[in-house]
C-alpha cells in the first residue's frame, strides 16, 4: 500500500489566538479527524535545523496552519524543505481582528472560539483529502 501520510505544520504562534486555534486544530487532525495519515511537525525543531522533520516535509506533502499573514510556517517550510501542498492563513478564515485577539488557555475556550477551531478545521480537512 502506497504511503500516504500528510504532514500539518502549525505556526506555534504565542502572541494571539490565531496561534492557539493553529495549535488545536493540528491535535484535532491527528487524534480525531484524519488519525494515522496525519503526521505532525515540530516547527522550532524543523526552524532548528531538525534533519528528520525537514527531510519528511521535502518527500511528503505538507498543509502549513498559520495563525495570521505572517505565515511563519509555511515561510519556513518553503525556505529549509520544499513548497507546502497547502497553506492556511487563519487570519483570512475567521478575521483579522479576531484572529489578532489576546491567546487563551484551552480551559477558557468560548462556543465561539470552538467554532473557530471548527471552521479551520473544516478547512484543513478540504485540502488534506484533495491531497490523499
Ligand atoms: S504566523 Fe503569526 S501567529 Fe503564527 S508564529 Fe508567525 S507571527 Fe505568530
Amino acid at each position: 500500500m502506497a504511503d500516504k501520510r500528510i504532514g500539518v505544520v502549525g505556526c506555534s504562534g504565542e502572541e494571539c489566538l490565531g496561534g492557539t486555534i493553529s495549535r488545536l486544530v493540528v491535535r484535532k487532525m491527528l487524534e480525531e479527524l484524519r488519525p494515522g495519515i496525519t503526521t505532525s511537525l515540530c516547527l522550532p525543531l524543523f526552524i532548528a535545523g531538525g534533519e528528520e522533520e525537514r527531510r519528511f516535509a521535502d518527500k511528503y506533502p505538507t498543509i502549513a496552519i498559520d495563525g495570521c499573514s505572517k505565515c511563519c510556517a509555511k515561510r519556513a517550510i518553503e525556505k529549509f524543505s520544499n513548497k507546502v501542498a497547502g497553506s492556511i492563513d487563519i487570519c483570512q478564515i475567521i478575521g483579522e481582528e479576531a484572529a489578532m485577539d489576546k491567546p487563551l488557555s484551552t480551559r477558557n475556550l468560548t462556543d465561539k472560539h470552538l467554532e473557530y477551531v471548527k471552521q479551520v478545521s473544516d478547512k484543513t480537512c478540504e485540502i488534506f483529502d484533495g491531497l490523499v
